[in-house]
């Protein structure tokens, strides 16, 4: 007899299913038939089927023919479930399949984009490194331009100290080179004739003492010239003629007349021979002014010549203010 143990479920008659938890086949009696050679199989002459809540009981054992139809039928049924349960299993693997699949390329996107990330991030820190780098540069230089600016500076304003100190250093140089008899103004050395002369004998004896006419170029000098005339009621001949071209003045050396002190009135050219300059005063009035008058008359004159020191007058006036 061969006894086989197993737990499963059994149809009943009311469609619920009954456990058993023993299933036991008898093996044929002595008076069963012997199968041939060509009948190997073993026959079970008895198949006792328990329940597994109810106790072992001689009288629970079915019917061999029963028993195998049952067993064909569950046979089946669980032939159907373990293909559902194979279906189950395959949808469960290919869908773990595809969600290992799915995580595993998210992983690498993931791993792609933080690798880009740090990628960034690098080059971001690289540039921040040379920007850092370059303002550090920046500033380290603007702080040696502003030590050297500092130092030019100070060395500048020592030259200004020194160009005053020699400015005024050649201003009394200059004051004690005019000639005797000759008044010094702005580095130029003035002489007021007592003698009176025409415009031309006037012109060359300036001449011949190394000056010129007084030519007038600034208001200061026009000034000046009224102040040092030795007596204030003559006219005194000035470098001024229009000679060439009536009604064009110019000065002796040439240059046009830029800014004018013609008394009101003149010039007049008065019965049409008055070609050469004075300043003179306005009778009875505290003005004085240019007036053109015929050349052949004698007055005194003015002459002017720059101070031996001051050669370069233009450049000391435009240095030495
Ligand atoms: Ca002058
Ligand atoms: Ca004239
Ligand atoms: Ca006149």
């Amino acid at each position: 007899m061969k006894n086989v143990r197993n737990s499963r479920t059994a149809p009943s008659g009311d469609d619920s299913e009954l456990t058993y938890s023993e299933l036991n086949f008898a093996a044929a009696s002595q008076n069963s038939t012997i199968h041939t050679s060509a009948e190997p199989e073993t026959t079970y002459a008895q198949i006792a089927v328990r329940s597994q809540s109810a106790q072992p009981n001689a009288g629970s054992e079915v019917a061999p023919g029963k028993d195998q139809r049952q067993q064909e039928t569950a046979g089946g049924t669980n032939s159907k479930k373990s293909r559902c349960l194979g279906l189950v299993a395959l949808l469960i693997i290919i869908s773990l399949f595809a969600i290992i699949i799915g995580l595993t390329v998210y992983v690498l996107q993931l791993t792609q984009d933080f690798s880009e990330a740090k990628k960034e991030q690098r080059t971001l820190r690289e540039r921040g490194d040379w920007l850092n780098a370059s303002l550090a540069n920046s500033v380290r230089n603007l702080t040696e331009m502003s030590g050297r600016f500092q130092n030019i500076s100070e060395t500048l304003s020592q030259s200004r100290q020194k160009a005053i100190s020699l400015c005024a250093t050649l201003r009394n140089m200059s004051d004690s080179l005019c000639p005797s008899g000759w008044k010094l103004h702005n580095h130029s050395c003035y002489r007021f004739s007592i003698a009176t002369e025409n415009w031309d004998t006037a012109k060359r004896e300036c001449e011949s003492l190394n000056s010129h006419l007084l030519i007038i170029n600034t208001d200061q000098e026009q000034n000046f010239a009224i102040k040092s005339m030795p007596d204030k009621n003559k006219q005194y001949f000035i470098g001024l003629t229009d000679r060439g071209s009536e009604g064009n003045w110019k000065w002796v050396d040439g240059t046009p007349v830029s800014k004018s002190h013609w008394l009101k009135n003149q010039p007049d050219n008065w019965n049409g021979d008055e070609h050469c300059g004075t300043v003179s005063k306005v009778d009875g009035e505290d003005v004085f002014g240019w007036n053109d008058v015929p050349c052949s008359m004698e007055f005194p004159f003015i002459c002017e010549k720059l101070a031996p020191s001051s050669i370069g007058a233009a450049a000391f006036e435009k240095y030495c203010p």
